[in-house]
């Protein structure tokens, strides 16, 4: 594949307009709860104590952009922190938060045009709602995707009520970015930041799984789904699915072979090493590489050979559907693409009390 830019397609900004907005509500301090229990104490002090420096780099697009030219990253694609997703607010407040997200990302890629793309947010716990809010980032704000998490409260993404949310996306021609916030295995995971390490990946497997055993991507064969972390577990396990789909009655709920979704799956290579695990490239394709992401916050980022053959399929798509011209040289071809500058807020940072300082994310 030859070069284009380098381009990072998961990074995070903190919003702090949509902070001051669920400020003292009585879900953002129950969210915050869970999430620090399952981060467990040590990665939470851990993330504290780092909070500080990380916190220009997500809200400050200076610090961002100079951290962009020192790792040879031409454009990142951002999105809102997934703590900041407030999947628990009511419709009044979910459309302020919503606005707010919005208009913030859609005023760093208007100010940057030629650095920065960005994905929506949109109130997935009011389906309709998300479906008219995603109508209206599109053609008044110029975003060409989406971030979700990998579910909506109690809600898996293969849930009847979301299908208009989905209608919407596949009708629009959005990218929907699939990036967990948490896993619901909890407190099992409340040691040696497996939270992060393994609840991320496995939460995404999961959200995957249903997308596609639950039919969503037969009842919309047009949707363009990129997940986040490589896609979990579920591309190196695909096989699994594929034995379960032709033995097991209950899992013979799609009208092609579980693996055979996996090839209009994007994916992150957001996995730590030179290639993601063959199976996200190699199950699905050319097109499925997407590029690596660096984290900053708790890995540090790094670079690597091989991610430069990931360039030019996702995100140079959204580079050109933009008709954007990339401004920078793209760097040498054993640059990774990564990011210091936008990933996502860990477990408790944030421009948050200290006695509500959320866990959740980050990897
Ligand atoms: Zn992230």
């Amino acid at each position: 594949m030859a070069d284009g830019p380098a381009i990072d397609i998961h990074t995070h900004v903190l919003i702090l307009d949509v902070e001051a907005l669920v400020s003292g509500h009585e879900g953002r301090h129950a969210e915050a709860a869970r999430q620090a229990a399952w981060n467990g104490p040590e990665s939470i002090a851990r993330n504290r104590s780092l909070g500080e420096s990380y916190r220009p780099k997500l809200t400050d697009p200076a610090v961002r952009l100079a951290a962009m030219d020192a790792m040879g990253v031409d454009i990142q694609v951002v999105s809102t922190s997934p703590t900041q997703y407030y999947y628990w607010a009511e419709a009044p407040l979910a459309e302020k938060v919503v606005a707010a997200a919005n208009e913030h990302i859609a005023k760093l890629v208007t100010a940057h045009p030629d650095r920065l793309d960005g994905f929506a947010a949109v109130s997935l716990q009011h389906p309709q709602l998300a479906a008219e809010q995603l109508r209206h980032v599109v053609r008044t704000l110029g975003l060409k995707g989406v971030e979700i998490s990998t579910r909506t409260n109690e809600l898996e993404l293969a849930d009847p009520s979301l299908d208009p949310f989905w209608a919407a996306s596949e009708d629009l021609g959005v990218v929907v970015f699939i990036h967990p916030l948490g896993c619901s295995l909890g407190e099992r995971l409340d040691s040696y930041y497996l939270s992060n390490v393994i609840g991320n990946p496995a939460e995404t497997t999961v959200a995957l799984s249903h997308l596609i055993f639950g039919g969503v991507l037969d009842r919309h064969p047009g949707l363009q789904v990129c997940a986040a972390h490589g896609g979990g577990y579920l591309p190196m396990c695909s096989g699994r699915s594929d034995n379960a789909f032709n033995v097991r009655p209950e899992s013979r709920t799609t009208a092609k072979s579980p693996s055979e979704y996996l090839r209009q799956i994007w994916f992150d290579a957001l996995v730590y090493t030179p290639h993601p695990a063959s199976p996200p490239r190699g199950a699905s394709g050319t097109q499925s590489g997407l590029p690596r992401h660096g984290l900053p916050f708790r890995y540090g980022h790094r670079r690597s050979a091989g991610a430069a053959q990931d360039r030019g399929s996702f995100g140079c798509r959204l580079a050109r559907d933009s008709r954007r011209q990339c401004s920078r040289t793209p760097q040498p071809t054993d640059m990774t693409i990564s990011s210091s500058t936008g990933h996502g807020l860990p477990a408790g940072i944030g421009p948050l009390q200290p006695q509500e300082r959320i866990g959740a994310h980050h990897g």
